[in-house]
Parts: structure tokens; C-alpha cells; sequence
């Protein structure tokens, strides 16, 4: 697995929850988002109501979920958590449902990946409380109203643009998930290290901090992978010369970019000659669903500005060229 991929298995579930900010307060950067959330919680504190269905959207690793933790914190609330995938009849998220208890958080991550029955009855559950249990089948089916208890919803979505609109409007705060800049991943950074006990001085906080790809889950891994390093091969800290050996014999590219980023970086400027090339040519070209390339990799190379998307497709930009070691055409894009 990819060091910089940006999804968590196994053990790192485990350091991911240890390493959690647990209330608002503590969650860096998303300052917008932040001061947003904070006031439809506080709201909703004052009213004594729970707060209006919030939609979290962005790339995997940005803290979707534990910002949903956090709003059941604040909420002095339990949270329940599930998935789209895990919701593939409607029975399942009416078990789900039919069990919260007043004011409950639930959390469905991957919400656009909730199957078309169970989303139908997610629209009347948001908005009247409600939920219509289908008895028997065919001419004779009848639906029984069930009463639920007053909850928040919480859904996060890598892409916001995949819901179908019926449930896009249905929540009444939608929060736009950026990708972190360098000195909100060295407070990141700074903050593991404390919690872990480590030596990393500002100069090796800034190395990792340009590496993670954007993403405090990645910052996360590296400073564990570096840690490794700094512990076996030297005295323990975290300077920013052992950051980056560690870095570069884990062959973490100076701009954090993973194995799928420079596929596709590579096949854009060898095979396409820095494009215009459409979406499915390109991930055909790498190897991928056209999906991934869009949500995994596109997001952050367009924010890195080594491409772009245009009418005819995506294109490199100069920078990408020399990123890769080559020299830009005279042409190139930016
Ligand atoms: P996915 O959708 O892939 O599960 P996610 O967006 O829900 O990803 P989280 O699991 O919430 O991401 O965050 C990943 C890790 O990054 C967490 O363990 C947490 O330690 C860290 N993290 C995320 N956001 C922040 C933040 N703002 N401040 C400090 N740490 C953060």
C-alpha cells in the first residue's frame, strides 16, 4: 500500500482515533468551516433543538469524520456511525433509524454510495422525522408510518456533486472540505508530536508538512515513518535533514505526490503530450476507474496547479514538465 494514500486500514485506526482532535477548539485549520459550524451548533444549543443536517464534502483524510465526532461532542451527544455501502436495503437504515435516540448524531460516511431505496426513505426521515415501513408486497403492500426520534444527520462525500439533489437540499449546512496548506499541517504535525512524545523542531515540522499531500492523515503516517527512521538511525530527532532522508528512502516526492498522482501525471505528458485528453482516456491509460482518478488524484494535482481542467479535457501546466524533469513545450498550459 501507498504511504501516501489517503485512506486508513488496520492499525492506523487505531493511532488515527488516539491522534483525534475532540472538540471544535482543537481542530485546525478549515477556519471557515470552523467559524460556520461553531454557530449552528451554538444555535442550536440556545434553542434547545438539535442543529439542521450538516453535509461535509472533500477528499478522503481531510477530518470529515472527526468533525462529525466533534459535533456530537459539542452537542453533548451520542454518535452513530455507519456507511453509504453498508446501507443496501432500506431495512438496514430503518434499523438505524428506528433505534436513535432524541437529539442522537448519526454519522454515513460515503453517503453517495447509500443504495437508491435506502436514500428514499433517508428524504422523509430528514425532513419529517418519519420513516414509512413497506408491509407485504405487490397490490397488497401497505406502508405504516413510524414515528423517529428528532436527529442530525451528518453525511460526508468525497464528491458533493454525485447526490442526487433531493438529498443535497435536504441538509441545511453543507461544509466544503479544502485541502490543508503547509503551516496548518506543521500545527498538525506539532500536535502529534506532543501526543506521541517526539522530538520534531519547526524545521522538520515544515519537511513532513510539505509532503502530506495536503492531508493531516497522511501528515499523520509520515510523522510515523520518519519517527521509525529518527529512532533507529539517529538520536531520536526530528531535524529537518533526517525528515527528508527518511522521506526520500520512503520515495515521498518533495511535493507529496503518490504513486497515482505521478501515473498520472506521466501518462498526461508521455502519452498525451500534456493533453487535452478526456477523463476516461486518461485513467484507461493508468490503469484506473475514472473515478478514482477524479476523486483520489485530480483534486489535489489541480490544487498543486500541475493541472488543469479545461472544455477539451485535462491538460499539464509548465509546472507539471518540470516537476517530471522534463522541459516544457513552448506551448504548455499556465
Ligand atoms: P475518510 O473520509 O477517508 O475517513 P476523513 O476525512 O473522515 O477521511 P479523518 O478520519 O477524520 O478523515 O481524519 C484522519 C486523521 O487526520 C485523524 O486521525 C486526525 O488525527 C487527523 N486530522 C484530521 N483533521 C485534523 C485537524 N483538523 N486537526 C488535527 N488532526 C486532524
Amino acid at each position: 500500500r501507498d504511504l501516501v494514500s489517503p485512506d486508513a486500514e488496520g492499525d492506523e485506526q487505531a493511532i488515527e482515533s488516539a491522534l483525534r482532535p475532540k472538540r471544535l477548539a482543537e481542530f485546525i485549520g478549515q477556519g471557515r468551516v470552523r467559524e460556520q459550524l461553531s454557530l449552528v451548533l451554538e444555535s442550536a444549543l440556545r434553542r434547545n433543538r438539535p442543529p439542521d443536517h450538516v453535509l461535509m464534502s472533500g477528499s478522503p483524510g481531510l477530518g470529515k469524520t472527526t468533525l462529525a465526532m466533534i459535533i456530537a461532542a459539542e452537542l453533548a451527544m451520542p454518535l452513530r456511525l455507519t456507511s453509504g455501502p453498508a446501507l443496501e436495503r432500506a431495512g438496514d437504515l430503518a434499523a438505524i433509524l428506528s433505534t436513535l435516540s432524541e437529539g442522537e448524531v448519526l454519522f454515513i460516511d460515503e453517503i453517495h454510495r447509500m443504495a437508491r431505496p435506502a436514500e428514499e426513505m433517508l428524504y422523509l426521515a430528514m425532513e419529517d422525522f418519519r420513516v414509512d415501513i413497506v408491509v407485504g408486497k405487490g397490490p397488497g403492500a401497505t406502508a405504516i408510518p413510524l414515528e423517529i426520534a428528532p436527529f442530525t444527520l451528518v453525511g460526508a462525500t468525497t464528491r458533493a456533486g454525485l447526490l442526487p439533489a433531493p438529498l443535497r437540499d435536504r441538509f441545511g449546512f453543507v461544509a466544503h472540505m479544502d485541502f490543508y496548506d503547509v503551516p496548518e499541517l506543521e500545527q498538525v504535525l506539532r500536535r502529534s508530536a506532543r501526543l506521541l512524545g517526539l522530538d520534531l523542531p519547526d524545521a522538520g515540522a515544515h519537511e513532513i508538512a510539505r509532503r502530506s499531500r495536503g492531508t493531516p492523515r497522511i501528515a499523520n503516517r509520515l510523522l510515523r515513518r520518519v519517527r521509525d527512521f529518527a529512532e533507529v538511525r539517529v538520536d531520536g530527532v526530528i531535524t529537518r535533514d533526517v525528515a527528508s532522508a527518511a522521506l526520500d528512502l520512503y520515495e515521498v516526492d518533495a511535493e507529496g505526490l503518490d504513486r497515482l498522482d505521478r501515473a498520472v501525471l506521466n501518462a498526461l505528458l508521455r502519452k498525451f503530450g500534456g493533453g487535452p485528453v478526456g477523463l476516461s482516456t486518461l485513467a484507461v491509460a493508468v490503469g484506473e476507474e475514472p473515478e478514482t482518478v477524479e476523486v483520489v488524484a485530480e483534486p489535489f494535482l489541480v490544487r498543486q496547479g500541475l493541472i488543469a481542467r479545461t472544455p477539451r479535457g485535462r491538460v499539464a501546466t509548465a509546472s507539471a514538465w518540470t516537476h517530471l524533469g522534463l522541459a516544457p513545450p513552448p506551448d504548455a498550459f499556465g
